[in-house]
């Protein structure tokens, strides 16, 4: 294409180096250095790129052999219509069931509590409501195991319950209903289990498989038969992953700290994440410099279903974009420079889509 011989390019080859024969087969970036060299731009094929990328993604994305899973906690997401109690709920099960932070820990958001209930262990997500559930969603990211939808029992059913049960469904995460609010005189559970029986959710005790917990945020009641309805269910998904490997995890916030540079919520989710540890995430790449856990205290590890804020990312992450450990810097590098490329080649081709279309709009 580029009507030069091959001995000009097995000549250009050689003195960069490159003691190639004319039978040789070179990969793409040695193509490209050479074609430049004679004034040609290389662009990759679509299919090619497309090829490359699940590549990528496979080698990121590998799956685990079943023997080597093993048990790891529910991580939950609290939902429901705006003042039914989410933000009381959760503040009910910290105060009642985390335990003290670290003495002279470390003062970082992290976005997600560890709860313990006898011997396991439980992780809230701290944002509630589904705004952030479909956040995430939108990325493909699912951390979510057990959705925890809060009805006040003086309201009813509301607009975003009702969102809620769909978002949850849609992807397939089993609701456990909290009718909150059962101090209130005017509260009607029965009313409850009647307008979400309406909306696909049917009680246990009417029949079906919803298990509703009668709570009140307020004067916490009803909390540990909530937190061991969550274990219960947690027990039926069979929920289990992979300690004994590369990390994978989802961010689920993060920030540019002045001090500490980004910071970001990580929940892994397979694997073990450790401080050193190579990482990629969406266009921010670096070395795991520090890992702090939810209490305040610094740790070197974390397993899975471990919720931790983490240090030493070139940028600050988008929430929803998966994390992974990958063998070396220069390959976390390398993956993160090439998703900007991409970026940067799809905004370049809408430009020139735009100013085309402009073009002929004057014409
Ligand atoms: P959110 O918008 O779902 O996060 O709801 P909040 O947790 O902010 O609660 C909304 C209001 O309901 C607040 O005034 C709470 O004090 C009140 N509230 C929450 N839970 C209870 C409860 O169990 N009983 C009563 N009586 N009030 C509650
Ligand atoms: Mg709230």
């Amino acid at each position: 294409k580029m009507s030069v011989n091959s001995n000009q390019v097995i000549t250009k080859l050689i003195s960069l180096g490159v003691m190639a024969n004319i039978n040789q087969e070179i990969d793409h970036d040695t193509a490209s250095i050479i074609a430049e060299e004679f004034g040609f731009i290389v662009v990759k094929h679509e299919d090619e790129v497309a090829s490359e990328e699940t590549n990528e993604q496979e080698m990121l994305d590998f799956e685990d052999k079943e023997e080597d899973l093993i048990e790891r906690s529910p991580v939950v997401t609290v939902m429901g219509h705006v003042d039914h109690g989410k933000t009381s709920l959760l503040d009910a099960i910290r105060e009642t069931k985390v335990t003290e932070r670290e003495a002279g820990g470390i003062t970082q958001h992290v976005g997600a509590s560890t709860v313990k209930v006898n011997d396991k262990r439980i992780v809230f997500l701290d944002t509630p409501g589904h705004e952030a559930f479909t956040a995430m969603r939108a990325r493909g990211a699912q951390v979510t195991d057990v959705a925890i939808l809060v009805v006040a029992a003086d309201d009813g059913v509301m607009p975003q319950t009702i969102e809620a049960i769909n978002h949850a469904k849609a992807a397939n995460v089993p609701i456990i209903v909290a009718i909150n609010k059962i101090d209130k005189p005017e509260a009607n559970p029965d009313r409850i289990k009647q307008e979400i029986t309406e909306h696909g959710l049917v009680p246990e005790d009417w029949g079906g498989d919803t298990i509703c917990v009668p709570v009140s945020a307020l004067k916490k009641q009803g909390i540990d038969e909530l937190l061991e309805m969550i274990l219960l269910v947690a027990e039926m998904e069979e929920l289990k992953a992979n300690p004994n490997r590369r990390a994978k995890g989802t961010i689920i916030e993060a920030e540019l700290d002045k001090g500490k540079g980004p910071v970001a919520t990580v929940i892994v989710q397979k694997g073990t994440l450790k401080v050193g540890d190579a990482v990629v995430t969406g266009t921010a790449h670096g070395k795991v410099r520090a890992m702090i856990d939810d209490k305040g205290k610094r740790i070197k590890e974390a397993g899975p279903s471990t919720p931790v804020a983490i240090l030493g990312l070139s940028e600050v992450p988008d929430a929803g974009e998966h994390l992974y450990v990958v063998e070396s810097d220069k390959k976390a590098r390398e993956i993160a420079e090439n998703r900007k490329e991409k970026i940067r080649m799809e905004q370049l081709k809408t430009t020139q889509k735009v100013s085309l279309d402009d073009l002929f709009e004057q014409i």
